[in-house]
């Protein structure tokens, strides 16, 4: 690795011409001279995010260090190509971002080779089958009722109209993947690929499983770990890295980076999956995102992640408990991991309803169709929720009864609810000020 040259120089802090630069701060100030309208737009969202709950599945309060490097002029940086093989000039320093951000994923999840330029999860996915697949060739991926992503085989979606896609579900009463049936699809349709991961499943996947069955036919496995892949990171769920030919993943869900893709992969896939990125599938990387990816890993290695990714788990089997208490049905009778889905027809309502329902309360969810729902997919008999951005904001499991009770009394169209859950969520700034 190189050594760490001194700071540039740098006059757009104001320090002068030869000064190096020391500090940079993103200067709210100047965008609120500039564009109050903006930038009360922006304080707005800040209030909605600190005085409602947020239970969507895959959002998560990012820290302030990522934020800063969100925030910071490697935005302004074009440097298409890989480190060290740029098609720009001035690269030497975003370059050293980038290395520090593969070393550290590469690190922390054990892979040969990582690709840390996806500009999103389903930028990750695309250069997944970009790397392994030709249009026309054959996926089999979770089906899409039964929690497949979009790019596993939407028809809306360029994995539904450029390849063949087979789907397989979950167990009608289980709620589990079926393994054994997915072993059989593979034989009977012998894919190119297999994909593993869900927006939805709400329990661990067995790896070693589906290698087995993409060995048996001669696929790709490749594992989807958008959601999970910060669970894995502090140990809180099984990694796919030892099984999977390809892992895709996004930064921003459980792992509470900035908004991106990653993909992992072995060496000898190293240079198609590089290729699959860019400049197959994407121009210039976003150097700032890729700086705030670095800042992220950094953080997911330390004790303090790792201890938040076991808190993150134990919050979700609290709150489905105290779910299930509540009268909801929760699919597969519980959670591995930071998701929870729930069938909420005990209450008369439909998943879109439900939602209504608890946004009224200042309680944000996320409507769900559950596998063999009779509901359409518009409606959906289910809520998804997760926990990993009340645990960020320090909830714990002694919170998750009386988030469980506001979203009882909230479905049961109780009024008067919204300041109840801000006190809740006052008590636990996402951005305290610091001290
Ligand atoms: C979130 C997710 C994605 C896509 O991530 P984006 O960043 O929204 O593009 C892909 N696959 C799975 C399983 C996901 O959960």
């Amino acid at each position: 690795m190189p050594a760490t040259p001194a700071p540039p120089a740098a006059g757009i802090s104001g320090a002068g011409a030869t000064a190096p630069a020391t500090h940079w701060a993103p200067d709210f100030g100047a965008l609120r001279r500039q564009d109050p309208e903006l930038a009360g737009v922006l304080l707005a969202e800040l209030d909605r995010q600190t005085t409602t709950l947020q239970l969507i599945a895959g959002e998560n309060f990012t820290s302030r260090a990522v934020l800063a490097a969100l925030g910071s002029p490697l935005a302004n940086k074009y440097a298409e190509g890989y480190p060290g093989h740029r098609h720009h000039a001035g690269c030497e320093l975003v370059d050293l971002a980038e290395r520090l951000a593969i070393e550290r994923a590469a690190e922390l999840f054990g892979a040969a080779h990582v690709n840390v330029q996806p500009y999103s999860g389903s930028s990750a996915v695309l250069a997944a089958y970009a790397a392994l697949l030709v249009p026309g060739d054959t996926i089999l991926a979770m089906a899409l009722p039964h929690g497949g992503h979009l790019t596993h085989g939407s028809e809306a979606n360029f994995s539904g109209r450029w390849f063949d896609i087979v789907g397989y579900g979950v167990d009608r009463h289980t709620g589990l993947i079926d393994y054994d049936a997915v072993r059989v699809l593979a034989r009977e349709h012998r894919p190119k690929a297999i994909i593993c991961g869900s927006i939805a499943y709400p329990r661990h996947i067995d790896y070693a499983a589906f290698r087995e069955i993409a060995d048996d036919i001669d696929a790709y496995l490749i594992a989807d770990a958008a959601h999970t892949l910060g669970l894995v990171a502090g140990g809180a769920a099984p990694s796919p890295v030892p099984y999977a030919d390809v892992v895709c993943a996004t930064t921003h869900k459980t792992l509470r980076g900035p908004r991106g893709g990653i993909v992992l992969c072995g060496a000898e896939l190293a240079q198609r999956i590089d290729r699959a990125v860019f400049p197959f599938s994407q121009g210039g990387p976003h150097m700032h995102s890729i700086a705030a990816k670095a800042a992220a890993f950094a953080e997911a290695a330390t004790p303090e992640f790792a201890a938040y990714t076991h808190q993150v788990t134990e919050n979700a089997r609290a709150l489905a408990e105290a779910l299930a208490a509540e009268g909801l049905r929760v699919c597969t009778g519980g959670t591995d991991t930071h998701l929870i889905t729930a069938d909420v027809s005990p209450f008369g309502v439909t998943g879109l309803q439900a939602r209504g329902r608890c946004a009224a309360a200042g309680i944000v969810v996320d409507k769900y169709t559950l596998p063999y729902d009779d509901e359409p997919c518009s409606t959906g008999s289910g809520i998804r929720i997760g926990t990993a951005a009340v645990t960020s904001q320090g909830m714990g499991t002694a919170e998750m009864p009386q988030v469980a009770a506001l979203i009882g009394r909230a479905l049961h169209e109780e009024r008067g609810l919204a300041p109840l859950v801000a006190e809740l969520v006052g008590g636990f700034p996402p951005y305290p000020t610091p001290t």
